[in-house]
């Protein structure tokens, strides 16, 4: 996790105050939390994000919802297009020795008085992203795809090429 997240009150919950029913959260998250993260995919968007978190009998339960759109790089042309994200994620919340959160489980320390939900957040947007995100078919910049396609057209290595060189080599090796 990038360390500058650490500190980050915003999209925290405090468990001292948690009682014996859930606790649900709404939040909001826009330009400045995704330019805050410096992450590469998603740099722009606003996503809704609900998240329910409930004291277990031992450690906490959180299940958090996201919907919303976010901006990412066309896989066709690079541009930024609008994607939409819809996603749930389950966490659980355990007590242990040090900080650590694999993804699924999140171990805090006994004497941890808060969670810090940021990157969570962001995984579970990240991950709502499909593999595959273009623009609709015609609406790509087009300039760009043209330069794409020049260049990918560009460095297909040829395989008798390929055997060529790795005689040469053979010879000067
Ligand atoms: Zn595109």
């Amino acid at each position: 996790m990038p360390p500058s997240m650490s500190k980050n009150a915003s999209y925290s919950i405090d468990l001292l105050n948690l009682g014996a029913g859930p606790l649900d959260c709404k939040w909001q998250v826009g330009a400045p939390f995704f330019e805050a993260l410096e992450q590469d995919l998603v740099t722009d968007g606003l996503v809704d994000v609900t998240l329910r978190i409930k004291k277990k009998t031992a450690g906490y339960e959180v299940n958090m919802h996201i919907e919303g759109y976010v901006t990412i790089p066309c896989d066709r042309c690079l541009e930024p297009m609008r994607q939409e994200v819809s996603g749930d994620a389950e966490l659980k919340i355990q007590e242990g020795d040090e900080f650590c959160d694999d993804g699924q489980v999140i171990t805090i320390p006994a004497d941890m008085q808060s969670v810090d939900f940021t990157w969570n957040i962001y995984e579970c947007i990240a991950l709502s992203v499909p593999i595959s995100h273009t623009h609709p078919e015609g609406m790509c910049d087009s300039k760009m795809t043209e330069l794409l396609n020049e260049h990918s057209a560009a460095s297909k290595s040829d395989p008798r090429w390929d055997a060529l060189k790795s005689l040469k080599a053979d010879e000067e090796g």
